[in-house]
C-alpha cells in the first residue's frame, strides 16, 4: 500500500489493484496506472477539499468513479460521469466492485469516509474534526465537542491500515483537540489495535504543526503511528 500525500487534505491511496483519490483540491497528482480502477472520493464542496478538475481525471480511463458527499452540487458533475458518480449522505454505505465505503457525519459541512478494499481499511475525516475556536463562544464549543465525539464514534475499536485526520494551525492552542481524541477510539498501547499509521491534514502547508504535536506528547499512546509530513508530493509505502 502507498499513500502520497498531494496537498492539504488530498491523497492518494495505492493498493495493488485500486487506487483512491481523497479531496485533491491542488497539487500534483502522481502517474495513475490505468489499469487500475480509480475511485475518487470528495468529503464536501469546500474549495480546499473539492475541485471540478477531477472530472478531468475520466477522460482517458472508464474505471473511473466518483464518491461524493451529498452536499456536492449535482449539476458540478458532466453529465457524460453521472451515471459512474455516487452523491452520499452521512451514514449510508456505498459498494461497487468489492469496494465499499461507508460515511459519517462531517462536524463541517459533508462527510467522512471509511472505505475497505482488498482486505485493507481507512478512514479520510475531510473536516470531521473537534473545531474548537477561540472567537465561538463557550457554548458553541462545547457543543462542537460533544458532536464530534458523537459522530466520530462509529470509528470507536475499527482497526485501520491509515487514517487522514485534521491537524489544523489556525485553531491555534485547540489544534491538538481532534487527534487526541482520535487516539482514543482503541487502545493505542496495542499495537494491533486502531489505526496502524495516523496521516495529519489539513495543515495549510504548515508541516511544523506535525512536529509540535510530537514534541507536546512525548508519551502520548499512538505517538509512533503519526507520520511526519514535510513536503507535497511526498510518498509513503505501509
Ligand atoms: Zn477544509
Amino acid at each position: 500500500m502507498k499513500i502520497t500525500y498531494i496537498a492539504h487534505s488530498g491523497f492518494l491511496v495505492e493498493l495493488a489493484h485500486t487506487l483512491f483519490l481523497f479531496d485533491y483540491y491542488q497539487g500534483e497528482i502522481p502517474a495513475l496506472p490505468p489499469e487500475k480502477p480509480l475511485y475518487v472520493f470528495a468529503s464536501h464542496r469546500h474549495p480546499d477539499h473539492f475541485n471540478p478538475e477531477i472530472f478531468g481525471l475520466a477522460r482517458d480511463r472508464e474505471n473511473s468513479f466518483f464518491v461524493l458527499s451529498h452536499d456536492i452540487w449535482r449539476s458540478r458533475v458532466p453529465e457524460e460521469l453521472r451515471e459512474r458518480t455516487a452523491h452520499l449522505k452521512a451514514g449510508t454505505r456505498w459498494q461497487r466492485d468489492g469496494v465499499e465505503a461507508d460515511t459519517l457525519r462531517s462536524t463541517d459541512e459533508g462527510v467522512a469516509f471509511l472505505v475497505r478494499a482488498e482486505g485493507k481499511a481507512f478512514y479520510h475525516a475531510g473536516d470531521l474534526n473537534d473545531w474548537r475556536w477561540d472567537g465561538e463562544s463557550e457554548n458553541w464549543n462545547r457543543g462542537m465537542a460533544e458532536k464530534f465525539r458523537r459522530y466520530i464514534e462509529p470509528l470507536r475499536e475499527v482497526d485501520l491500515d491509515a487514517a487522514f485526520v485534521p491537524l489544523d494551525p489556525r485553531q491555534e492552542e485547540h489544534y491538538a483537540l481532534g487527534l487526541d481524541y482520535f487516539l482514543t477510539l482503541a487502545d493505542y498501547r496495542d499495537p494491533k489495535r486502531g489505526a496502524k499509521k495516523i496521516f495529519p491534514m489539513h495543515c495549510w502547508d504548515e508541516y511544523g504543526i506535525i512536529d509540535r504535536w510530537l514534541s507536546e506528547h512525548p508519551d502520548f499512546p499512538g505517538r509512533e503511528r503519526i507520520v511526519k509530513i514535510n513536503v507535497r508530493g511526498e510518498s509513503f509505502t505501509l
